[in-house]
């Protein structure tokens, strides 16, 4: 989830079709994206405030947690959000040879198909985990990594009035790409605050757009 800054930077010397850290700008959009899901406890009300909004997002989905959930899927497909790949198991890529890494994706990869048709989807690596071997794949292969330009460390467990207090403090800018979790309350708890308040400001947030493959 965690990036160092310096890599951030050199990432985003990569063409958009190989590696994207920011969307386009265009009419003031942000995107919101949800790693780790979908879960059971916390991705309906997450669901139901995007919803609630008409406000569209991108779900980098666990594959074993996609089978376990379908129905979770279907409605995020049904609704309009864009989903895209997240790994199978969701361990770490670091110790893993290519070949396996690129299991963990095509695997995901056949089950998302089923419910959206796209014979490939946009990948993020668990972690943002990316060596060079995976990024020669992914050039050689027409494959996409989506990373984020605002992080909202929603991951380390910040109170809610802590979460609240820093996102409403720096929001995101136009054509930000916002990393958040759906495996917990903690992000959908600050959007339920937020939402209404940069969407009143003029804010406008949209699914990124499929994997151009
Ligand atoms: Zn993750």
């Amino acid at each position: 989830m965690n990036m160092r800054p310096k890599k951030q930077q050199l990432l985003r010397w990569l063409p958009d079709a190989l590696v994207q850290t920011r969307g386009s700008a265009l009419g003031g959009t942000r995107y919101l994206t949800f790693d780790d899901g979908p879960d059971p406890d916390y991705t309906p009300r997450l669901l139901d405030l995007l919803a609630r909004h008409g406000v569209n997002a991108s779900f980098f989905l666990v594959g074993h947690r996609v089978e376990q959930h379908p129905a979770l899927v279907e409605r995020m497909v049904a609704e309009g959000h864009l989903i895209a790949n997240h790994s199978w198991s969701h361990w770490s890529f670091k110790p893993m040879p290519l070949r396996k890494q690129v299991e963990e994706f095509q695997r995901t990869d056949q089950l998302l198909r089923s419910f959206d048709q796209q014979p490939q989807h946009r990948l993020r690596t668990p972690q943002g985990y990316l060596d060079t071997r995976l990024l020669l794949y992914c050039a050689r292969h027409r494959r996409n990594i989506v990373y984020w330009s605002y992080d909202s460390m929603d991951y380390q467990k910040p109170s809610h009035g802590e979460l609240v207090a820093r996102l409403r403090a720096a929001p995101p800018k136009a054509g930000d790409i916002v990393l958040m979790h759906d495996d917990s309350d903690r992000a959908t708890d600050a959007l339920a605050v937020l939402l209404p308040e940069w969407l009143a400001q003029g804010q406008r947030f949209h699914a990124l757009p499929g994997n151009a493959a």
